[in-house]
């Protein structure tokens, strides 16, 4: 045995990074084992949105969770970035969903509002924009003739999701937590009063393991009662050249980054452990961002990539502690840069208190059990 630890985070990713950074901002002896670069990497691969509209649709538990970490994102960003010097370019100045047509703008207008509804004590956030204002909001864009508006969401915003990987790590090193990479974690045993763990021929011991490994996650869960039924989730997207700023804000499946690239996405696709792209899923995102942006038939597509989302049952996260082995906890989730704040912030500490607070129930990894 190495040394001991408060936590050990098994998975230093887009969640378990967050979660480790604000442990140790909290001044727990904290060690993250990472596994090996040929896992599935969410955190990777993906689009960079930190979105709320229309997030939990039917589920109010994740509408608030997300409205939540929206709200505490401005301030964990300059923390983050004034930790690390790392700029993250963050901005939260609203997101678009566009429209195609009037029965998708009334379709879309409906949903909307039935989802703010579900949360009556939440402010309403997004309004339906028509398709003058979308020109005079975004006047360097002229829209294919399909494009009759759009839903806007005031709290919506984007972020580097690469620097924000590397930032949460280097924080978490910075506040004098432990990282590990290249040590996947192939045991976890319970002890009296805490956890043994064996991750690349060494063993470490801590009086609590958070399961926070994306899709390395059931067969660690499965070590201490918590059990996932976790699926992969493809997703493909699509990026330009760099070109001159005319995206001033993002939207579903559309952005533009600080370095003037264009991200253009995501499919969701239920392929298994099937980590390849094709050429029909390019096609299909081309040709909608065609009708959306005709200009941008000339631009040159100069990267495609895909990616496995973590996807739960129900689409929300997960967060949980374990009956059976009190102090295992497990956190999993398809939207870990939005909710990296909360992740960093609330969650953490709900962890170094080893009490997931009542507006967590939700969350709980039972709500799958059938028995
Ligand atoms: C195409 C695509 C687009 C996306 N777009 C967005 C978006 O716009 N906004 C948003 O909020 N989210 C988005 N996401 C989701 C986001 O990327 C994930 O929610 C997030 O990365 C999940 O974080 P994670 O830490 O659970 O998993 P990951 O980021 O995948 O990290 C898991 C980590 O665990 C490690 N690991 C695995 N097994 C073990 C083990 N046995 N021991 C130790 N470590 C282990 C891996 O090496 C890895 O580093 C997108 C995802 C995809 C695929």
């Amino acid at each position: 045995v190495n040394r001991d630890y408060d936590v050990i985070l098994c998975g230093a990713g887009m969640v378990g990074a967050a979660i480790a950074l604000g442990l140790a901002r909290r001044g727990r002896r904290v060690l993250a084992l990472d596994g090996d670069d040929t896992d599935y990497r969410a955190a990777k691969a993906n689009f960079g949105l930190v979105w709320v509209q229309g997030k939990g649709y039917g589920k109010p538990d994740y509408q608030r969770l997300s409205h939540q970490a929206a709200t505490l994102w401005p301030a964990f960003a300059d923390e983050l970035e004034d930790k690390t010097k790392i700029e993250l370019n963050y901005e939260q100045r609203g997101g678009l969903h566009f429209c195609f047509g009037e029965k998708q703008l009334e379709e879309r207008a409906l949903r909307m509002q039935q989802w703010q509804t579900q949360l009556p004590e939440q402010t309403v956030s997004t309004e339906i924009v028509d398709r003058g204002r979308l020109e005079r909001m975004m006047p360097k864009v002229q829209f294919g003739p399909d494009v009759v508006g759009a839903s806007f969401g005031q709290r919506d915003g984007h972020v580097s999701p690469l620097k924000l990987l590397t930032a949460l790590q280097r924080g978490f090193v910075a506040e004098g937590g432990e990282l590990r990479h290249g040590a996947p974690v192939s045991e976890i045993r319970p002890l009296a009063g805490g956890f043994e763990i064996r991750a690349a021929e060494q063993t470490y011991r801590a009086a609590k393991v958070v399961i926070a490994a994306g899709l390395g996650s059931p067969a660690l869960g499965a070590m201490v009662h918590l059990d996932v039924p976790l699926r992969p989730q493809r997703g493909q997207l699509l990026v330009t050249e760099r070109l001159a700023p005319f995206l001033p804000f993002p939207a579903s499946g559309l952005r533009q980054t600080a370095e003037g690239t264009v991200m253009i996405g995501v499919t969701q696709e239920e392929v298994g452990y099937d980590l390849r792209t094709t050429t029909s899923a390019a096609a299909r995102m081309s040709s909608k961002t065609l009708r959306l942006v005709p200009a941008l038939a000339n631009a040159r597509w100069v990267r495609q990539w895909s990616c496995l989302r973590t996807m739960t049952p129900d689409g929300c996260p997960v967060y949980a502690q374990s009956h059976e082995h009190p102090g295992a906890f497990i956190a999993l989730c398809h939207s870990g840069v939005t909710l990296a704040s909360f992740h960093a912030g609330p969650l953490a500490l709900a962890l170094d208190e080893s009490l997931l607070p009542p507006e967590l129930n939700f969350f709980h990894q039972r709500r799958f059990d059938v028995s």
